[in-house]
């Protein structure tokens, strides 16, 4: 295909400052393929590396949920063609650490994943190995297969854990991660989910995803409320996925006794705990699980081909999650609004 060679692309050059430019389109080489990115969307993360600029990895465009079209592919590359619609899985890992021969690919020691270490996918093309490709059914669109990278991670986090069939389960922080967390848990069969957030909107659209549980946490003491409407019993399982010290706190003291806090919200600050919590993490003998990016390993069926399946089968609502879409062009202002949280967001995309 023949492409005029440059491209726009979302250019981080230091913290707060992000701007479209033209710049070369990515040569490929004899094993990879070239997507033209069709929808991308913006990760709290990368909010956090456009506040903080990029540093220390030497790259600039940002961007690692997307999916788009093969318009190009090296002459060794066979198990993709041009025309292919496909998500990109971002993480590329080395194949040869100790947690690499085992599967356990996002925890590589040699870990880059593409929007975080090397550039990524806020740009109009971009070049992947076909290892990283995943191709997808004719009737999941673009938009819909820009939200499978965090829908995995929703499903990874509770893989970790383990949900079972009645559970009752709390989820602080209905973003787009929460609110998948929220969907997989009653896919699973969790009896109940409380959803909680202090953005009106956030629990809106938890109610829209047939969530009946919801908590507004800026009028009413989270705790306090699961506690009594658990008759003091606490949930089986807690999410984390807001990310803040209050929100940690929190999650310890709504597990019931041998329950389980799954932590999945980057946590941008220090975390002090009052004693009366660790204790309560000591008596009640908690589990607490780290979560990290998701998991890829072919057996039993990695968390990325799963929501594939649950999105096309519409069993998963990936679209209630979009509130926003814009151009690559608007990539300065929608960051700055964003980061400035002057308007309430969920997943926000750029469309091209
Ligand atoms: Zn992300
Ligand atoms: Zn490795």
């Amino acid at each position: 295909m023949e492409l005029s060679r440059m491209m726009k692309a979302g250019i981080l050059h230091k913290a707060g400052n992000i701007h479209c430019e033209s710049i070369p389109v990515p040569e490929i080489n004899s094993g990879e393929a070239l997507v033209a990115i069709k929808a991308v969307g913006i990760c709290g993360s990368d909010i956090l590396r456009f506040s903080r600029g990029v540093s220390p990895y030497n790259f600039r465009v940002l961007g690692h949920e997307c999916a788009g079209e093969v318009i190009e592919v090296g002459k060794n590359v066979t198990s993709v063609k041009v025309k292919d619609r496909v998500a990109i899985m971002p993480v590329i890992s080395c194949g040869k650490c100790d947690f690499c021969r085992s599967g356990e690919y996002s925890l590589c020691d040699n870990f880059i994943r593409m929007g975080t270490r090397i550039d990524g996918c806020f740009a109009e093309y971009v070049k992947v190995s076909p290892g990283n490709l995943l191709k997808l059914p004719d009737n999941v669109d673009y938009e819909s297969a820009s939200i499978l990278e965090p829908s995995a991670i929703a499903l990874h986090s509770i893989k970790r854990a383990g949900v079972l069939p009645g559970d009752v389960v709390a989820v602080l922080g209905c973003g787009p991660i929460g609110l998948l967390i929220a969907q997989w848990v009653k896919i699973l069969g969790a009896r109940r989910v409380f959803a909680i957030d202090i953005a009106e909107e956030k629990l809106e659209i938890a109610r829209k995803m047939g969530m009946t549980d919801c908590i507004n946490a800026k009028n009413e003491d989270s705790v306090e409320l699961v506690m009594r409407e658990t008759r003091s019993r606490g949930v089986d399982l807690v999410f984390d996925s807001a990310g803040s010290k209050i929100t940690f706190e929190q999650s310890m003291r709504m597990a019931r006794k041998l329950g389980k806090v799954v932590i999945v919200g980057l946590v941008e600050e220090d975390v002090t705990l009052p004693q009366e919590t660790v204790l309560a993490i000591l008596r009640h003998e908690l589990t607490i699980y780290g979560v990290y990016d998701t998991d890829t390993k072919p057996i039993p069926l990695n968390s990325w081909q799963t929501s594939l399946y649950f999105i096309e089968a519409q069993r998963l609502d990936v679209k209630s999650l979009i509130t926003h879409r814009f151009k690559i062009e608007d990539i300065a202002t929608v960051f700055k609004k964003i980061a400035g949280q002057r308007e309430k967001f969920n997943k926000v995309i750029f469309v091209f």
